[in-house]
């Protein structure tokens, strides 16, 4: 929980406080407040944080104080940011092998760390699940600095701070394709050109699909298609209300939008005995219309796919130190610039817009 707030002078922090974005009102907008710099604690350390991502099914809700996320309500004033990335700059005690200067991304979630799943490296969905970023006792980084445990950094080396914010996206489209029965060859339908989908497109383009289709929407025409096309998909396509022709039916139909007449478009454009791998969270509409008998009749399997395991991690930086990302990154701004930040995401600009406190 963030505390003792003092008026907002960006310019005159001291030596102990930091510029923090923070969420004040129930109401849309977030504020620029200076706050004390956390202190790592036991286990903890400390990171300058470089490049930090606004997701469009969080942070961006909770800006335009959507519906779906007034349940913050209770505990404002609270500091958001869950996909961050940046340099180790003070280490807790009892914290080892990571020096200060290491460059890191994080997992933003963290397990309870003794549950079956959290012991099988399934932290994702461990019942007692908390996400620096999101839950209310577990500032974010949308301010200069963020702590965070030990065991929850990746080191990316040489890797860019946005490249590290994208792999939280990366490592979830990858686990998806780890969770699947996705093989070399296999022909993949995308549909949701957002950052989770164009990150499925980069894991499935590196996984040796043979052919990569894209479906977005009329609003996706002019820029998140075209990029996607830059990633290496082979086919981009736009679908009304889940009117789409595709040429054939995919072997694995990855469902990244969210959106109920996505599933219906699955549905129709998955292969016999094909996949429908699940990774969209459907915000607002939780209970969504399927016609699982046409799917058990044709042998469809769905799969769902929530957060990353600890295999994802090393998959995804593996992936991202041979891809160029770049199509899929930015546009960035400085936090200062944040209402700039979320103008652009709500104008659907670039893939994976971040703010560089
Ligand atoms: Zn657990």
């Amino acid at each position: 929980m963030v505390s003792l707030l003092v008026s907002a002078d960006v310019t005159l922090n001291t030596a102990d406080r930091m510029t923090a974005l923070l969420k004040t009102q129930p109401e849309s907008g977030m504020e620029l407040e200076s706050v004390p710099i956390p202190e790592p604690g036991p286990g903890e350390v400390r990171i300058r944080v470089e490049s930090v991502g606004i997701d469009g099914g969080a942070e961006a809700l909770i800006y335009d104080w959507h519906e779906s996320k007034r349940h913050y309500a209770d505990r404002l004033p609270q500091l958001f940011g869950h996909e961050f990335a940046g340099m180790i700059n003070a280490i807790g005690p009892d914290v080892d092998g990571l020096e200060a200067g290491a460059r890191v991304a994080v997992e933003p979630v963290l397990g309870c760390g003794h549950c079956r799943f959290c012991r099988s490296g399934s932290f994702g969905i461990c019942p007692d699940r908390r996400i620096v970023g999101l839950h209310p006792d577990l500032d974010g980084a949308l301010a200069e600095y963020a702590v965070v445990p030990q065991e929850r950094l990746y080191p990316i080396g040489s890797l860019s701070a946005d490249e590290g914010v994208f792999l939280e996206l990366l490592g979830l489209a990858v686990h998806g394709i780890e969770r699947s029965e996705f093989e070399p060859g296999d022909s993949v339908a995308i549909s949701g050109p957002g950052s989770v989908g164009i990150a499925a497109l980069v894991a499935t383009v590196a996984g040796g699909a043979s052919s990569v289709t894209v479906i977005g929407t009329e609003d996706d025409r002019q820029d998140r298609l075209p990029l996607a096309r830059e990633l290496g998909a082979t086919r981009t396509v736009t679908a009304e209300n889940s009117e789409v022709e595709l040429d054939e039916e995919a072997d694995v139909f990855v469902e990244a939008s969210g959106h109920p007449d996505a599933v219906s478009l699955a549905s129709s454009a998955t292969r016999r005995s094909g996949e429908i791998v699940q990774i969209g969270i459907f915000h607002g509409s939780e209970t969504v219309p399927v016609d699982l008998t046409r799917l058990v009749r044709r042998g469809v399997s769905i799969t769902t796919v929530y957060g990353r395991r600890d295999s994802s991690w090393r998959r995804a930086i593996a992936i991202a130190e041979n891809t160029d990302l770049s199509p899929a990154l930015g546009p960035s701004f400085p936090l200062a610039e944040y209402e700039r930040a979320f103008d652009a995401t709500r104008r659907r600009e670039g893939i994976k817009i971040t703010l560089h406190p």
